[in-house]
């Protein structure tokens, strides 16, 4: 094929190309990873967590005698065996009678999925989830409590990193949240099953589900404070798949399933095994974190299966149990480590 001539008008002249070489030559010295490494952003204007010693300034403890580390993620409430799923990220701006006012903000680009309009109905109040895809990886941020939602917004818009989404507020349908220690409560998730409603219906005869797959169940939270720091890190060079990979291994479990949601939503955690590969995948060897995330997930042979069991715990990772217990997930019974009922559940949703 000839090449279209471009020398038709002045872009094409000698001087403009030089002038986009040299454009080019420019772009092509910045480091890729400038690029690469920042792809969340914090969702209000509070930036707090980058300095030091100011954690109280970005966290929302549960109360004054309470270290920050409570407004944090993790095994972070009721000495340890509480989770809290996300951040709690305290306000900077208050508006009529010292109501929060901070504008929230989409942390990335995405498309938002649900907006939780009844605050009666959920703990985290108002709330709102976008799905984002970053570097291939779906993943989910959600805010919570809000006040109120940017005028006109619904599920299916397109929204940019920094778009405006929302006010912040107080709204939860458990707990009081003080004005003083009002927050946006942020979340990064990574979606467990797309028949979630389905599932819950069986599982749980009697219980509301008013929120289809947005319900916190079906989100596994990945700790944001982790990845705002990581990607602020100059020499971190960021990337979300390996900081999803390198999570802290607390259990691995053989599942007797090999056609489920996750495995095609989330191929890049599938690991290779020859042996699979050849005779056919007749279970998956799943790796959990201590919040139930699975992080890598290997193809297992019938021939390398010992057992005929839906679900077999492994092994656990004893250190790991210890320092982050709140899930529940494996329990010690007369000796030895088993599922808890916390751990079936949760293996329960990802197969089903
Ligand atoms: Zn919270």
């Amino acid at each position: 094929m000839s090449q279209p001539r471009i020398d038709t008008d002045g872009h094409g002249s000698r001087r403009w190309r030089t002038f986009h070489r040299i454009v080019i030559f420019a772009l092509s010295a910045i480091p890729i990873n400038l690029f690469a490494q920042s792809p969340f952003q914090f969702p209000t204007a509070n930036h707090y967590l980058y300095e030091r010693g100011s954690e109280l300034k970005f966290f929302a403890p549960t109360a004054p005698e309470k270290p920050w580390t409570s407004g944090s993620f993790g095994c972070v409430r009721n000495d340890g065996q509480r989770l809290h799923e996300g951040l709690d990220i305290l306000h900077l701006q208050t508006g009529k009678r010292g109501e929060p006012a901070d504008p929230v903000m989409a942390t990335a680009d995405g498309t938002v999925v649900y907006c939780s309009s009844k605050p009666s109905l959920s703990n985290y109040g108002n709330y709102i989830v976008v799905r984002h895809l970053v570097g291939g990886i779906e993943i989910y941020s959600l805010y919570a409590h809000l006040s109120a939602f940017r005028p006109g917004l619904k599920t299916g818009d397109a929204v940019k990193a920094g778009d405006v989404i929302a006010t912040m507020g107080r709204t939860s349908n458990a707990e009081i949240i003080a004005k003083d220690r009002a927050h946006v409560h942020f979340e990064l998730n990574l979606l467990v099953n797309d028949n979630f409603a389905a599932w819950f219906k069986t599982t749980s005869p009697g219980q509301r589900n008013d929120h289809g797959e947005w319900n916190g169940q079906n989100l596994n939270g990945l700790d944001p404070r982790e990845i705002l720091l990581q990607e602020h890190n100059p020499n971190g060079n960021f990337n979300l798949l390996n900081f999803i990979r390198s999570q802290t291994e607390l259990c691995r479990v053989l599942v007797r399933a090999t056609n489920f949601p996750y495995l095609k939503r989330y191929p890049m955690l599938v690991l290779k095994n020859p042996v699979a590969e050849k005779e056919g995948a007749a279970g998956y060897e799943i790796v959990l974190n201590f919040n139930g995330v699975a992080f890598a997930l290997v193809p297992r042979a019938e021939s390398e299966m010992k057992s005929r069991a839906k679900f077999q715990l492994l092994s656990v990772n004893e250190a790991e149990v210890r320092a982050n217990p709140c899930r529940h997930l494996v329990v010690r019974r007369g000796g030895h480590w088993e599922l808890g009922n916390e751990g079936l559940r949760e293996l329960e949703l990802l197969t089903h």
